[in-house]
């Protein structure tokens, strides 16, 4: 079909707080093939035109709501009071459904973070979002935002694992693996240590040998990293 063809297409969505049907632009998948991509997956392209991160976020036009796929769809009723004052009745009517270039991206991030805030969103899904916004500042070559947000995301990814609210989203073997990685890049080398030698003292290990491998690759890094900078000390 012709419109295969197209890298963008308009998807209909629903707002999961006021219910208004809206579109918001999406690319399709072979046009956003990544060249390369880190060790905590964080994808790059080489023309951000066809970054799909810029499109992870849906923000509806009526109420201002910004939120991602693994939102759920339930409000409290104190997060229904909350984002009716502080986002619904600030929220100056504006499309980001149309294409969007870096800054409008980071924009959405930071919407659809207060908006996960505000409606207690799982743990996970704040660190999902947290991580997403630092790969785009990693491809911008913007170290200190970067780094300000990986440590979001680690700290909600720490207490993603201590209410396990990840469960339905990824292994355990995936979710330590990030904290063991995310904490590398933020200079918490022992925290990374600690986390890579859950992994490969976890009898499901050999369930995800890509995380497996991995994790050997990076657990030696971290362990390097930090006799660099403690070289009297032993990390294990
Ligand atoms: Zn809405």
């Amino acid at each position: 079909m012709v419109t295969d063809l197209m890298p963008f297409y308009d998807k209909k969505l629903t707002c999961p707080y006021c219910g208004q049907s809206f579109t918001t632009k999406k690319i399709r998948s072979h046009f956003s093939a990544p060249y390369k991509t880190d060790p905590d997956f964080c994808p790059h392209y080489k023309d951000n035109l066809y970054n799909s991160l810029y499109y992870h976020v849906s923000v509806c036009p009526s109420c201002g709501f910004a939120f991602n796929s693994e939102f759920s769809k339930d409000f409290t009723s104190s997060a229904k009071y909350m984002i009716q004052k502080n986002i619904a009745e600030k929220w100056k009517s504006r499309d980001f459904g149309k294409l969007r270039d870096v800054n409008t991206a980071i924009e959405t991030f930071k919407l659809a973070i207060y908006s996960a805030s505000l409606k207690e969103e799982r743990h996970f899904v704040l660190g999902g979002l947290c991580l997403r916004l630092a790969w785009i500042y990693r491809q911008e070559n913007q170290p200190e935002d970067e780094q300000r947000f990986l440590k979001l995301a680690v700290k909600e990814y720490d207490a993603s694992y201590l209410y396990s609210d990840f469960v339905n989203s990824w292994s355990p073997l995936r979710h330590l693996y990030m904290l063991g990685e995310l904490n590398r890049q933020i200079g918490e080398y022992k925290q990374a240590i600690s986390y890579f030698s859950k992994i490969v003292n976890d009898p499901d290990r050999n369930r995800d040998r890509l995380i497996l491998n991995r994790t050997r690759e990076q657990w030696s890094l971290a362990t390097e990293e930090y006799r660099n900078q403690n070289p009297d000390d032993n990390p294990q």
